[in-house]
Parts: structure tokens; sequence; C-alpha cells
């Protein structure tokens, strides 16, 4: 003990799969050539890009050519939401999005609001889920885009997408998901789903950082993100991110095969961690649809301690995960996603989200069981507000 870690945190980043490393070593040595060049070095290049579109086409059964490669999910989703915004402004400024969204969508959305758009931010129910009648009723004349999460990064809640789209395309509506969590743990077939616009990112599946894209439904009205040479169909200009594009196209493609037994495997840790927490730890609240969830997903609220507490002791024993106000560290308020299911301050404070992966195990889970219940009533033990509890009963 002491030197081993446990790495429970997924949904922040995933390591680069040895496959993944392996198919993109070569792009950055050998095969260096720009995609953009006539000689056959640099057509090599433009060879490989448009196998990896292909891949990422097959992953969400789309056309290739409605496939963009981005720098990250957060420009995938900035752009989806600006460009859509942009070319569709003569018909409309009126976007809706949720309370939950990343905030890669949320401060873009703030942005625009700026700029003389209308947003409305859907609330969420205690679960997580938007409400289909909430939506119904938002749309006004004026709306040209519907933005929601496919599978919340905090809570797991996977939406209603199918039924979102629907809703959005018999209206006329555009409709964009940010699927960052949900690929390669969701089967997505884009057609089926009824969605327009859809934002992934590699590192998320086993793929490399600094690398995302954007699906693009043909015949959808977008700007260009950057204004530069013809890379991306002129639409995301400068020279492409070759070996990241390769290890994405790679990880997307492993991801995609191995879905079903990565989806049990994880649907049973998870299982096991939310059961045996339930059942060792008084006073606790699972955070997120009990089912309609991400497979590797766990967020659970102690009441009586503070989140970071518990996870700084964790890091001591070698455990990586997250609280529910990591992701705008520096900011002591909790999370928005937290406050938005309906959570009073001090018990979103009290949160802890474990994600699972393909490296961990049973023994992973047994271990946690066997400290966070010690953890947590060591922590207890130290909050006057428990003192005052346990001494009423
Ligand atoms: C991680 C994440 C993003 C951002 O992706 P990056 O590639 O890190 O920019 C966007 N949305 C969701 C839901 C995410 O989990």
């Amino acid at each position: 003990m002491g030197n081993r870690i446990i790495y429970l945190d997924h949904a922040a980043t995933t390591y680069v799969k040895p496959e993944v490393f392996e198919a993109m070593k070569p792009y950055f040595t050998e095969h260096f050539g720009n995609a953009s060049s006539i000689y056959s070095l640099g057509r090599e290049s433009k060879k490989a890009i448009e196998e990896a579109r292909e891949k990422v086409a097959k992953a969400l059964k789309s056309e290739a050519r409605e496939i963009y490669f981005t720098g990250s999910g957060s420009e995938a989703d900035n752009w989806a939401v600006k460009g859509v915004a942009a070319a569709n402004r003569k018909k409309g400024n009126h976007i809706i999005t949720s309370a939950i969204e990343h905030p890669a969508i949320m401060n873009a959305c703030k942005y625009l609001e700026g700029e003389g758009f209308e947003v409305t931010y859907l609330p969420v129910d205690s679960d997580g889920a938007v409400s289909l009648e909430d939506l119904k009723k938002a749309i006004k004349d004026t709306t040209i885009l519907i933005s929601i999460m496919f599978a919340n990064n905090e809570i797991g809640t996977i939406q209603p997408i199918q039924e979102i789209g629907a809703i959005a395309r018999e209206k006329g509506i555009i409709f964009h998901t940010d699927a960052v969590q949900a690929v390669g743990n969701v089967d997505i077939d884009v057609n089926k789903l009824n969605i327009d616009l859809l934002s992934l990112s590699g590192h998320k599946f086993y793929g490399p950082k600094g690398v995302g894209a954007l699906y693009v439904k043909k015949g959808v009205r977008i700007t260009s993100f950057i204004h530069g040479g013809a890379q991306e169909r002129g639409k995301r200009a400068s020279t492409e991110n070759l070996p990241g594009i390769i290890g994405l196209g790679k990880a997307i493609e492993l991801a995609t095969e191995n879905m079903e037994a990565y989806n049990k495997k994880l649907l049973d840790l998870r299982e096991k961690t939310i059961e045996g927490l339930m059942a060792k730890v008084p006073y606790i609240r699972l955070n997120g649809h009990r089912s309609s969830r991400l497979p590797g997903n766990v967020n659970i609220s102690f009441q009586y301690i503070e989140g970071e507490s518990l996870l700084l002791m964790l890091d001591m024993l070698g455990v990586c995960g997250s609280s529910g106000s990591a992701c705008s560290s520096g900011s002591l308020d909790p999370s928005h996603v937290l406050m938005a299911i309906g959570l009073p301050h001090e018990i979103a404070h009290g949160s802890l989200r474990l994600t699972f992966g393909d490296v961990n195990t049973q023994e992973d889970v047994d271990f946690i069981l066997e400290e966070i219940p010690k953890i947590v009533s060591r922590l207890r033990d130290m909050s006057p507000l428990y003192e005052a509890v346990k001494n009423k009963k």
C-alpha cells in the first residue's frame, strides 16, 4: 500500500491506450508530411486523416464528410453553439440549453447572451433529467438551437436524447448534443437519435488530449470556426494535428469494438460501489439517475463532511477521485450541477465522484468499500454538527 494508484477519475481524463499510442507514433517522426502537400509524404498524411474520419463516422453511424476534427471537446462545443447561432441569426436569436451543461456550453451561451442572443437554461429534476414538457414550453418562434448534453460529466445522468431530437426536428430547430462523456459508453446512431450536431473528445475514451471532433449533419448551417486554409473543408483551418487525429480514430474504433464488455465491467463495479456504500455508510445520497446513468459513474453526497477532506484522505491512500467543486477549482461554490438537482450547499459540499475505467478491478472496489466508511466516520467524528445529530438519537 502507498505506491499503488487507484485511478477513479475517468470522467476527468483517461490514459492513452498502448495500441493508440503505437498507432500515433509514426506520425510524429516518419509520416510527418503536411496533409495539404502534393508529394506522396503529404498525400499519405491526408489518407491517414481520412481513414480516421471514417472511423469516427462509423462510430456515430454518420457519413465521413459530416465529421470535422477540432482541437478539443471544448472547441467542438464552442463551434457548435456559436457557429449555429451566427449562421442562423436571421431566423431568430433564441437558444435553449440546460442548467447542467459543461462550462464549454454554459459559458459559450453566456457569451452569446452578451452578443444579443436570448438563452433559456432548462431546469432539471432531482435526478438531473430535463423535462420534455419544459422543453416544449420553452420553444419560441425565434428558437434556432437546442443544445442538451448527452450524459452529464458529474452525476452521469443520461438525457432522453432521441425524444429531445424528435421535438427539435418537428419544430425545424437545430439540435446539438455534447456527447463527450457518452462516446465510448453509449451506443450512438446520430440519425436514429435525431442529432444534428454532436461533440466528442479523444481523451475521454483512451485517446490523446487536445483533439476532438464535431459531427455536423449535412445541410445544417454553421459558420467556419477558424478562418484560414482549406483544412476541414474550410470550416476549421490550420494544419491538422496529425498524430492526434490518428490517435482519436484508433481510440474510437477500439471503444466501439469493446463497448459491450467495457460497459458490463463498469456497470458491475459501479453497482457494487453504490450498493456497498449505501449499506455501509449512513446519511448519504446518490446523485444522478439510478439507472439512466453512465456505466462507470458514482456520485455520492456524504452529509456532515467536506468532499475536499475526503478526497485528500483518499489521495493519501493512492485513490484519485473528484469532488463536487473540483471543476471550478479555486472557487468555493459547489458545482452548478449539484445546485441544479436541488442539493442544499452543505450537502453538495460533501460530494464525491468516482468514475471507473478499464484499469479498475474488483479489488479496487473492495479497497474503497473498506476505506471510505472509515474515513467518513473519522471526518464525522470531527464535525460538531454530526455530534449534535448523534446526541439527539
Ligand atoms: C471533458 C468534457 C468537455 C471538454 O472536453 P475537452 O476536450 O477537455 O475540452 C466537454 N463536455 C463534457 C461533458 C466533458 O466531460
